[in-house]
């Protein structure tokens, strides 16, 4: 790959085949990672400190890392790795400075991704493993409440920077090909959910500047994969699918939602309501216009089925979002029942809850 193996390294430095890494270069270092055609001088102790990859091979005579004159530079013993020079630089940096990440938009994730991956082929100490991948999960989260979160910060970016929301955050087959590189799998779910939610054609054709462009940002890409792989290409067509079957059940199991259902005289919907108006004295929790509210959901599930069924508007295949959207639209409707009001609400929130439970289950992604 680099010249002959006659050249000596210094000779390589010298035609610029080679190059020092402007940062992680330090003049009283005991050993060059060679990544590809750059070159990092570091601290043997460092690295044995924080990985137990190079704390057994450097317990052990290395003749092959030391024998050759051609593979020393400055006096150094010259080690290959065969990963790429940012992802080398990025395990470098959090081995000296600590683990420091960004806001989780492409740029970081690109260096939390090879962080990760490193640190699981260099057995790097278990707790940058684990910050790392607490950071990732804010923006991939396991939990509802998580997801809530993120899609806040990614509804702030869009209207903040005017660019697509999907842009904020990484690519979701990028964060898949992570998951099964690194055996994260708890990164899988919302990562499916996010992809699912667009068209075929943004997935397979996406155009320049679109989110799922693997070229947006330009320098974002570094050494990530967008390619799905065949079986993870059929849990994306098997889950959309059942992603949009769940809209058009969700809306079909709208007139639940009246505060008439059986199923809201007992259970915590009860509890929200007295929640939602403590301190005001006696709950109405009992309709108090049982005709004009059934006409009133009857006309909302119509609504629903146009907008989300005939239009497809961006909710079609984003259940999550038609739950919620559904589940605000209790003040209009509801204006003059405030039972019927928070009974709304209060199925739209259990709506999405059993939703995300079945994420894991739509994607074919549970053992
Ligand atoms: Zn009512």
């Amino acid at each position: 790959m680099l010249s002959t193996s006659s050249d000596s390294i210094e000779t390589q430095l010298e035609q610029g085949l080679l190059v020092k890494h402007p940062e992680f270069w330090f003049a009283d270092g005991s050993l060059i990672l060679r990544a590809h055609s750059t070159l990092f001088r570091v601290h043997v102790s460092q690295l044995c400190r924080k990985s137990i990859f190079f704390r057994d091979l450097f317990s052990l005579p290395q003749p092959a890392v030391t024998a050759r004159e051609e593979r020393r530079l400055e006096g150094c013993p010259v080690l290959d790795l065969h990963d790429p020079p940012d992802d080398v630089a990025n395990m470098v940096k959090v081995i000296y400075d600590g683990p420091n990440f960004g806001n989780n938009d492409r740029q970081d994730f690109a260096a939390v991704s090879g962080v990760l991956r490193l640190s699981s082929k260099y057995l790097i100490d278990e707790s940058i493993r684990t910050k790392a991948m607490a950071h990732i999960r804010t923006a991939w989260p396991s939990t509802l409440k998580g997801w809530d979160t993120r899609e806040d910060v990614a509804r702030t970016y869009e209207v903040e920077t005017g660019e697509l929301r999907g842009l904020r955050y990484a690519h979701p087959i990028a964060i898949i090909n992570l998951a099964r590189e690194i055996g994260a799998d708890e990164l899988l779910p919302p990562a499916f959910y996010e992809l699912s939610r667009y068209s075929f054609m943004q997935i397979f054709e996406p155009s320049p500047g679109d989110p799922l462009d693997p070229h947006t940002p330009p320098s974002a890409n570094v050494s990530l994969s967008y390619t799905l792989t065949p079986a993870d290409m059929q849990r994306l067509a098997l889950g959309k699918e059942a992603a949009q079957h769940a809209v058009t059940a969700l809306i079909q199991n709208m007139e639940h939602a009246s505060s008439e259902h059986p199923s809201h005289r007992r259970s915590r919907s009860g509890q929200h309501v007295l929640a939602a108006t403590a301190g005001g004295g006696r709950v109405r929790a009992t309709c108090v216009t049982p005709a004009a509210c059934r006409k009133d959901l009857c006309e909302l599930v119509e609504l629903a089925t146009q907008h989300y069924l005939f239009d497809r508007e961006r909710g079609s295949t984003d259940p999550l979002y038609v739950a919620e959207e559904l589940g605000q639209l209790k003040s209009a409707e509801f204006a003059d029942c405030v039972a019927c009001a928070h009974a709304l609400e209060a199925w739209a929130a259990r709506e999405r809850e059993r939703l995300w439970r079945a994420i894991p289950d739509w994607f074919r992604l549970r053992r």
